[in-house]
């Protein structure tokens, strides 16, 4: 999950890490209020999970109320590379003597964190990497052993950062180290992370993504999905526990096991179809999740038709099949389906489907022929 940047200063704060004071707005008058409060000059700024939003005109100083008025009217609804801004953060502005760039982000290939800083921020990273590639110093990090302050007052030296940001970047990066790690974030980055005139550190943007696999032990994360845009497909099916992902296609998918599911919409494609979905409703194949299951495809308007990809293994064909017709009992499927079964006690649930059979319920003897039957359904 990508945090929006008032966010991601939010979360940098539980770590201990310099940001500066603001709030979130939804409205000028909101907006304004919060000027006001948090005091001139400030910069106004869109919230949204894109980058550039200083060259797209999303950031923007205000040194007084008329100024802060006329940002927040600009930057409310302003369309930010297809992202519409519905809110502004507003923080103290700071006088800016030196802009850095820091992050921290897994290191898949070699197994361990690569710390990345450079004394040239406040331009993308992305760009900087191309033009002078030896401005960034890299850091490889070995999660067992972590990042000490040692270790990070070595860095900032070896970055050149000047002089008088090195102590507090370093204690700054550990925090941030501490954050992206205890914090579960797949990536946390700062840019600018500025040297003030006063010689102070601290973070003036945020950019984290939190690593969803460690949402079980982040309650606090459930506040951060507010507002953040969901499928209401997704949404219907997180609700009733199915491992679903909404697509844009017109078949339905239900199969058991992710990988048969994968497969499904590969042999859908194959003959010329497209998936609406990605469903694997796992070993559990009984009345409940298949009537919840079907529920969910039948609520997504562009499905045309449903296919049923069951290989029974340690789920029994027969069971499936007694779900799909107890199912069929509790929810009224508009599209026709058209089901494959085969595996552990595959006849005996063919049998059981037999005479059930008409043009809205459909089996196959074959997963190609399903889906080609389907696909011949949905176009
Ligand atoms: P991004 O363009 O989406 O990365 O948004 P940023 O939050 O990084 O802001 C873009 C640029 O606006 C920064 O690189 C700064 O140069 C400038 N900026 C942001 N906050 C302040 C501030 O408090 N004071 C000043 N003077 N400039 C700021
Ligand atoms: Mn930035």
């Amino acid at each position: 999950m990508d945090l929006f940047e008032y966010q991601g200063k939010q979360y940098f704060a539980r770590y201990g890490i310099a940001v500066s004071p603001g709030d979130v707005a939804d409205t000028v008058e909101e907006a304004v209020a919060v000027a006001e409060r948090v005091g001139y000059p400030v910069v106004v700024k869109a919230q949204v999970k894109v980058g550039g939003r200083g060259k797209a005109g999303g950031v923007k100083l205000a040194a007084n109320v008329e100024e802060a008025r006329e940002h927040a009217t600009s930057i409310l609804g302003l369309d930010i590379k297809g992202h519409v801004v519905k809110r502004v953060w507003i923080e103290h502005a700071s006088d800016i003597a030196k802009e850095y760039y820091a992050s921290f982000t897994l290191d898949r290939p070699n197994k361990t964190h690569l710390g990345m800083l450079s004394a040239q921020g406040g331009v993308e990273i992305e760009v900087v990497a191309e033009e002078n590639p030896d401005a960034i110093s890299f850091l490889s990090i070995d999660p067992v052993r972590g990042l000490d302050l040692e270790t990070a007052r070595r860095w900032v030296a070896e970055a050149e950062l000047d002089e008088a940001a090195r102590e507090q970047a370093a204690e700054l990066l550990v925090k941030l180290y501490t954050c992206y790690t205890e914090g579960d974030c797949d990536l946390a980055e700062i840019n600018p992370l500025v040297l003030t005139p006063t010689g102070t550190v601290h973070a003036l943007d945020a950019k984290v993504t939190l690593d969803e696999n460690a949402s079980f032990r982040h309650p606090e994360w459930e506040a951060y999905r507010e507002g953040e845009f969901e499928d209401p497909r997704e949404k219907m099916a997180k609700e009733k526990g199915l491992n679903y992902i909404g697509l844009e296609g017109t078949v339905g998918i239900i199969a058991n096991g992710a990988g048969l599911a994968m497969s499904t919409l590969d042999v859908v494609n194959q003959v010329g179809g497209t998936a609406a979905n990605f469903l694997d409703i796992g070993g559990g194949a009984n009345a409940d999740v298949m009537a919840a299951a079907l529920e969910v495809i039948n609520a997504d308007p562009m499905v045309k038709s449903i296919f049923v990809n069951i290989f029974g293994g340690i789920t029994r064909v027969d069971e499936v099949a007694n779900g799909v017709l107890e199912a069929l009992k509790r929810v009224n499927i508009a599209a026709p389906i058209v089901l494959r079964l085969d595996g552990t006690n595959a006849v005996e649930g063919r049998a059981i489907l037999a005479p059930h059979l008409n043009d809205h319920l459909i089996t196959e003897p074959t997963m190609l022929d399903a889906a080609r039957r389907a696909v011949a359904l949905a176009n």
